[in-house]
């Protein structure tokens, strides 16, 4: 069959503007793709893994290598501070005994309900803070100090994951405790390296909150052997900024840590950290004449 020059013309540049289109797209996709996953894996790396896993605003520190701006002067952790934590008891808790009728503190064991926080495996970080902050108001409570508790079981403090935050400062701005020590567990997946113990603290809305965070993060450290990561500060983190008395906020350790998410899956580490805890909020409630040291006299 005799072709038409200009039919042929013409289905000949059919025949090349698809295959221009094809690959226009499949540039610009593979470009768009890339841009994406680059985009993604910075993300990745620069918002810590719990707040891209729950966003609930907890802190997780990176390494300070890491950080994505790091704050001049805001870690101004003293690990060698002799003034804190001074306690030379194996367990960090000092013999007290109530230095007035009564004195209440309280323990919130961060996330909880539908809110786990971090995983690791099948070890939840809100049931880890829990166990803790129940080992620390048993201990507290075995001293005549009164414990007040966000949850004491595997509850949604709240409404919300992000509202229970405001809830749980404004239960402790409601009652007569003197202070709140608020309980999590860390986690950072993109170098599972990364351990130790950290403490925040807000010292915006009570200056006392540097004391509590000091005494608190000395005595775990001792208790436990641990990495001391200082005290660290977060103007983003709810609970111990929106509650009044001298608050902090300790992470006990990385879940996603290979030798710390043994020792945290361990009860007996529990258990020495919960000394370390309620040691520093008695160390805390001495220093503010709360308790007096018990005496003993032979
Ligand atoms: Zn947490």
């Amino acid at each position: 069959m005799k072709r038409n020059p200009s039919v042929f013309k013409r289905s000949a540049r059919v025949r090349i503007r698809p295959r221009f289109f094809l690959m226009f797209f499949v540039f610009f996709g593979l470009l768009a793709a890339g841009c994406f996953l680059l985009a993604n894996a910075q993300l990745a790396r620069q918002i810590p893994p719990e707040k891209v896993i729950v966003g609930t605003g907890d802190p997780v520190t990176p390494i300070a290598s890491e950080r994505p701006d790091p704050v001049p002067g805001s870690e101004t952790g003293d690990p060698s501070d002799p003034e804190a934590g001074g306690d030379d008891t194996p367990s960090g808790v000092t013999d007290v005994t109530l230095a007035q009728a009564s004195v209440y503190v309280m323990i919130d064991p961060g996330h909880g309900g539908k809110d786990g926080g971090s995983y690791n495996g099948n070890l939840k970080e809100s049931d880890l803070n829990l166990a803790i902050a129940l080992y620390v108001r048993d201990i507290l409570q075995s001293k005549g100090i009164g414990v007040l508790m966000t949850r004491d079981t595997d509850v949604m403090v709240g409404p919300g994951q992000r509202e229970g935050l405001y809830t749980r400062a404004t239960m402790c701005n409601k009652s007569n405790a003197v202070c709140l020590v608020s309980i999590h567990a860390n986690a950072y997946a993109n170098d599972t390296s990364v351990h130790g113990i950290d403490t925040y603290r807000n010292t915006t809305t009570n200056a006392k909150s540097e004391d509590l965070a000091a005494y608190v993060q000395n005595a775990a450290v001792k208790a436990t052997g641990a990495k001391d990561r200082g005290l660290k500060s977060d103007a983003e983190l709810v609970v111990i900024r929106e509650t009044k008395v001298p608050s902090c906020l300790i992470e006990v350790g990385f879940i996603t840590n290979p030798d710390e998410f043994k020792d945290l899956s361990d009860d007996a580490y529990r258990k020495k950290l919960a000394q370390g805890i309620a040691g520093g909020i008695i160390d805390f409630l001495l220093q503010e004449n709360y308790v007096k040291e018990v005496t003993v006299t032979n």
